[in-house]
């Protein structure tokens, strides 16, 4: 039995994926595989005003990958980037250094993944695409 592992509301986010499909106008857009369990995903996102207006994934995988996925954009949406890194800092925390789940709302659902370690990776796909994609964005410079 894994039910610490397929919690109602993971299962819940697997089978009704919240924020599927592509946001027009992207601001950015990133691909992420993880071949150790063949969980593939497309992050697309709109910024505007500083502030993640839109985001939402494509892709197909487990059911951990996909309901954290779907998860997060539900989390993420309205936040600022830097936020958005810091939740998902936290999140990542949670998951690989045995870091507080608290002030993380739903997320926490997802803190039994933590005993499974070749699970990790599938939860933590979508959030390490945003990272890179909101990191690098926001490092990045635009000479023109
Ligand atoms: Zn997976």
């Amino acid at each position: 039995m894994q039910d610490d592992l397929y919690r109602e509301i993971i299962l819940d986010h697997y089978r009704n994926p919240r924020h599927r499909g592509s946001v027009e106008d992207a601001s950015g857009r990133l691909e992420a595989t993880n071949p150790l369990c063949g969980d593939e995903l497309t992050l697309t996102w709109r910024v505007a005003d500083g502030r993640l207006e839109a985001i939402a994934f494509t892709g197909r995988g487990c059911s951990i990958s996909q309901a954290s996925a779907s998860m997060m954009c539900d989390e993420l949406q309205g936040l600022t980037a830097s936020e958005a890194l810091e939740l998902g800092g936290r999140f990542r925390s949670m998951l690989t250094e045995d870091g507080s789940s608290e002030d993380i709302g739903d997320l926490e659902a997802l803190q039994g993944v933590r005993a499974y370690p070749v699970r990790i990776k599938c939860a933590l796909l979508a959030w390490s695409a945003m990272m890179q994609g909101l990191g690098g964005r926001e490092a990045g410079r635009e000479d023109g």
